[in-house]
């Protein structure tokens, strides 16, 4: 991992983050959009795998949807599409919005994977209670 060196801003020669995207003193853009991602964002998005679609259009990135069209292949449609977006995911988000710094862009797309942690947590207390009731629906009509 390359770690973020100070360098010059090319605009107005003050000291900025070499990973900055935006002069942070002359507010012009020092890594323009659509040029090549950096290293350390490189990787796997497990935010846009896990929440697909909620992800992507949080992202602007509407195509996503195209997810609910590879539910009519089961279980292979979901999980390619899947992984299609976590592959993609960080260049789309990368893209999508104006980040400080690629530190604050990991720790967003982080935050994400601890979002469908809790929703998964919250989907499987729904489910036991759900269970729960129709269990004791079941035993009041025995
Ligand atoms: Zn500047």
């Amino acid at each position: 991992m390359e770690e973020s060196r100070i360098i010059l801003c090319p605009y107005c020669n003050a000291e900025i983050y070499s990973d900055a995207k935006k002069c942070k003193h002359c507010g012009e853009w020092v890594n323009k959009e659509g040029e090549t991602l950096p290293d350390d964002i490189k990787h796997f998005n497990w935010g846009a795998f896990l929440l697909n679609w909620i992800w992507g259009i949080m992202h602007g990135k509407y195509i996503t949807l195209v997810y609910f069209l590879a539910c009519l292949i089961p279980v292979i449609g979901p999980l390619a599409i899947s992984i299609w977006f976590g592959l993609v995911g960080n260049k789309w988000a990368w893209n999508a919005k104006n980040w400080e710094s690629i530190e604050e862009f990991n720790q967003t797309q982080r935050n994400w994977v601890k979002l469908w942690i809790i929703l998964f947590v919250l989907g499987l207390i729904i489910s036991a209670k759900i269970f729960l009731i129709l269990f004791l629906i079941s035993n009041i009509n025995v």
